[in-house]
């Protein structure tokens, strides 16, 4: 598959305007840098329109694939949704999007419009996936960095995301080309949320998404510890079928801030089956209480600015 073609004329058309309109002399995006060659001043000039209506940027990791990445993140989204906020749901995982599976928008597609291509709406939540554009959910994409960078890049200076409160962007595992693509284009990033779970493997890989971020100047907002215990589906008891608490040893090692542990729930798994986001379609279940309490720090990142 090639890379999406770029609604740039438009993109930057609507970009021009709005950044003609805007009154901040300081921002960096106002003045060509010394030897910024024309196309590339205006495609930055593009990029930092679309983020300057977007509030809070917040990058999802984790060290290790299947800890609960995009379960959390796709939580995370609708959750703040839930609580009234503008969100939009950037899934940048291009070997293996599970965004549109968990959210029943498999088969969506993007249309294009003057002011760029229209992300795929879920109530308030608008999703942007590189799902959306595999026209084969079987086929493997083979791309190398500096194209997937040129993807993400078309991802943020391309979509019309409009007003938003919050961008969560459920980036792959690891710390390889898409999560620093992210944390380059993206400036300034509010911080990250790093998944893992319990097991010492994991949080191994985890210390290299810290090392990571500390490297790239990126705050980290805390570490969700997932699949942490087991819950009962007859009498909602939580059992540690596992050793538990090595998300939040681990960041107390590391200094980081420790958000919460998400219990292994069947109910999580069915729910992401079947299309339905957790926290709405279970909202009354511990696990989706747990998880709301967890995203707290994070919605009242919005009230306090
Ligand atoms: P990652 O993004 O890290 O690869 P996913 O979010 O895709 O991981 O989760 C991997 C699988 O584990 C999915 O089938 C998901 O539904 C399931 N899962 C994630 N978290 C939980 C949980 N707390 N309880 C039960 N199943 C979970």
């Amino acid at each position: 598959m090639e890379p999406m073609e770029p609604n740039n004329k438009d993109a930057s058309n609507a970009s021009k305007n709005q950044c003609n309109s805007c009154a901040d002399s300081s921002c960096s995006a106002a003045k060509r840098h010394d030897g910024e060659a024309e196309q590339d001043f205006l495609e930055r000039r593009a990029l930092q329109s679309r983020l300057c209506r977007i509030k809070h940027k917040i990058m999802v990791m984790s060290g290790k694939g299947g800890v609960g990445k995009s379960t959390v993140a796709v939580n995370l989204a609708i959750s703040l949704m839930l609580a009234g906020k503008k969100v939009g749901l950037m899934d940048v995982d291009i070997h293996g999007p599970s965004v549109p599976t968990m959210l029943g928008l498999e088969g969506a597609t993007i249309t294009n419009s003057p002011d760029g291509l229209l992300p795929v709406e879920l109530g308030h939540l608008k999703v942007m996936s590189m799902g959306f554009l595999l026209p084969n959910p079987d086929e493997a994409v083979i791309w190398r960095g500096p194209v997937k960078g040129g993807v993400i890049k078309q991802f943020l200076a391309d979509v019309a995301w409009g007003d938003l409160d919050f961008l969560i962007v459920d980036a792959p595992p690891g710390t390889g080309d898409e999560p620093l693509s992210v944390c380059q284009l993206i400036e300034p990033i509010d911080g990250a949320v790093v998944v893992t779970t319990p097991q010492k493997i994991a949080a191994v890989d985890v210390r290299k998404s810290i090392t990571f971020c500390r490297h790239v100047g990126m705050t980290i907002l805390g570490v969700i510890e997932n699949m942490s215990g087991f819950v009962c589906p007859h009498c909602n008891e939580v059992t540690p079928i596992l050793r538990t608490g090595g998300g939040q040893a681990m960041a107390e090692d590391m200094g980081v801030p420790f958000l919460g542990s998400i219990p292994i729930d069947p109910l999580v798994a069915e729910a992401a089956d079947a299309g339905q986001a957790f926290v709405m379609h279970y909202a009354t279940s511990p696990t989706a209480e747990i998880m709301r309490k967890i995203v707290a720090p994070i919605l009242a990142m919005d009230d306090k600015a």
